[in-house]
């Protein structure tokens, strides 16, 4: 549904929905809005042409992370599998030498090859661990068993959650720091 601004046409997806308030989000795929079910369509483009300026800007950024993006080398299925095994060996561990330090049971540990996140905890315990975390420093692996961990006390990131993370694994900030780095070009193996 293309919306006409002074000769300029910004395209976007409309999603309407039982919703009070209208949004906006910018991705790879394009511009979404996400309206109530009831707005009109005028109402929806103002809304719009109120905010090409940020959309133009984030589109902008978007471009220009994807230009500056390094190719990457993609797994194979073999080279997935090996991962896996590789952290059904080394994850279990370390979660079994952490546990204690944070003073906390587990349930079963999964490992799982997603493209979406790091790790999971339950509310009953169990634990998820993406297998593309073995290839990264083990410094990495032990940050995000440590975070996994103590969502058994705080289901949430609250202070109380950092404070706990950081008793147990001073270095936190540092390695989810690389996390955010490079955890994108890694989680890009997966695919494609
Ligand atoms: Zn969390």
């Amino acid at each position: 549904m293309p919306s006409e601004i002074n000769g300029n046409i910004i395209e976007y997806r409309l999603m309407r929905s039982r919703r009070r308030t209208i949004s906006v989000e910018v991705t790879d795929e394009g511009v979404t809005v996400r309206a109530p079910l009831k707005m009109s369509v005028a109402e929806i483009d103002k809304f719009v042409i109120d905010h090409k300026d940020w959309i133009r800007k984030k589109t902008a950024l978007l471009d220009e992370k994807k230009k500056n993006q390094q190719p990457v080398e993609h797994l194979t299925r073999a080279d997935i599998d090996k991962l896996a095994d590789e952290a059904m060996r080394v994850i279990p561990e370390r979660v079994a030498y952490y546990a204690p330090l944070v003073g906390v049971t587990y349930g079963r540990i999964t490992i799982r090859n997603q493209v979406s996140r790091w790790g999971s905890c339950s509310s009953k315990g169990n634990l998820n661990f993406n297998c593309l975390l073995m290839l990264m420093p083990p410094e990495v692996l032990d940050s995000v068993v440590v975070h996994e961990l103590c969502h058994r006390k705080e289901m949430n990131h609250s202070k109380k959650f950092y404070a706990e993370v950081l008793r147990v694994y001073p270095d936190y900030h540092k390695w989810q720091k690389w996390l955010e780095t490079h955890g994108d070009d890694i989680m890009r193996r997966m695919t494609g």
